[in-house]
């Protein structure tokens, strides 16, 4: 036990720069899967994984040219739940990673259409609410923007918002609209967590709990979650993420470490003028953690 826990380590020790979390046009990212992969590898990633939201529709693309150019991948998906720490809260959105997965399962596939049928409604309603504020044609114009029709988001309407020369960028789209209590935010029902655990579980893949600091929980809160989250199977949070600052890094490895989690490491990439850090450009992993790649090769 000790020699192979010394030879995982030694393994991956030398394999490091792994990012498992990024989009492409296929959800609300700019570039192809091409594209992605060729900069993981301009950027000297060990592996790559693709997770957009609520679809798999990059990931045959990816796969093509990562084993073109030698890049390990990993087939990932990043999925929209909600979630409230009892039946009387207001619930919160949640992202669920999923790695590992098998793209071609019909659970995981059936649950995720689910999720983008209800994503369509929800641009409607905020076009609707674009209206209601005298700024028309925005369900239209978000709705062009969208490489593929039936993953449409948030970040859509920001560039939509921008283009019309509401706002001079997709960040500050987010703080004057978008988002809770500001005009164009709809409130949604997502996914609940069993079942995207449980999608996930049935495409094979390992569940992660994505940027844990971004949401708007108390401390209580967020150990009610996780132990929740664990409980049903979850494996993994995010630990390194462009969502995350430094003192985050060292928050959310102390509670990899509390609960046995494995961590994981990924830019939450979306395109070079809208996020933080490139693909394999985060720093490393805290130590004594357990990285999550090492139960995906
Ligand atoms: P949606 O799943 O359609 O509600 O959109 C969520 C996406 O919006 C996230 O994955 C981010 O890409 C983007 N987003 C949310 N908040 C912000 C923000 N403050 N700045 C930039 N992008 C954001
Ligand atoms: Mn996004
Ligand atoms: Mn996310
Ligand atoms: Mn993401």
């Amino acid at each position: 036990m000790v020699c192979y826990d010394a030879g995982l380590h030694s393994k991956f020790a030398r394999l490091n720069n792994f990012d498992l979390h990024n989009h492409t046009a296929a959800s609300d990212g700019l570039l192809s899967s091409r594209a992605l992969v060729e900069l993981a590898v301009r950027n000297g990633c060990d592996g790559l994984a693709l997770t957009d939201h609520d679809t798999v529709d990059g990931l045959r693309e990816a796969d093509a040219a990562a084993q073109a150019l030698n890049l390990r991948f990993i087939h990932g998906v990043e999925i929209s739940v909600s979630w409230s720490p009892s039946r009387d809260a207001k619930s919160t959105t949640l992202h669920i990673v999923g790695l590992g997965i098998d793209a071609e399962n019909s659970v995981l596939a059936a649950g995720l259409v689910s999720i983008r049928e209800g994503r369509i409604a929800r641009a409607r309603l905020m076009g609707k609410d674009f209206e209601r504020i005298g700024v028309p044609g925005m369900f239209e114009a978000a709705y062009a923007l969208a490489e593929n029709k039936s993953m449409l988001g948030r970040t859509h309407f920001a560039r939509a918002l921008v283009n019309a020369g509401k706002v001079s960028e997709v960040g500050k789209a987010f703080n004057r609209y978008l988002t809770p209590g500001r005009p164009g935010y709809v409130p949604h029902q997502w996914a609940a967590l069993d079942d995207a655990l449980s999608w996930i579980r049935a495409a094979g893949g390992v569940s992660v709990l994505a940027h844990p600091g971004r949401y708007k929980l108390s401390k209580a809160e967020m150990t009610q979650l996780m132990g929740e989250f664990r409980d049903l199977g979850g494996s993994a949070i995010e630990v390194v993420t462009g969502s995350h600052s430094p003192p985050q890094f060292r928050e959310y490895a102390a509670r990899a470490r509390e609960f046995g989690f494995l961590a994981s490491r990924g830019a939450d990439f979306h395109g070079f003028e809208e996020s933080h850090y490139q693909p394999g450009r985060l720093p490393p992993l805290p130590d004594n953690l357990t990285p999550v790649w090492s139960v995906l090769f």
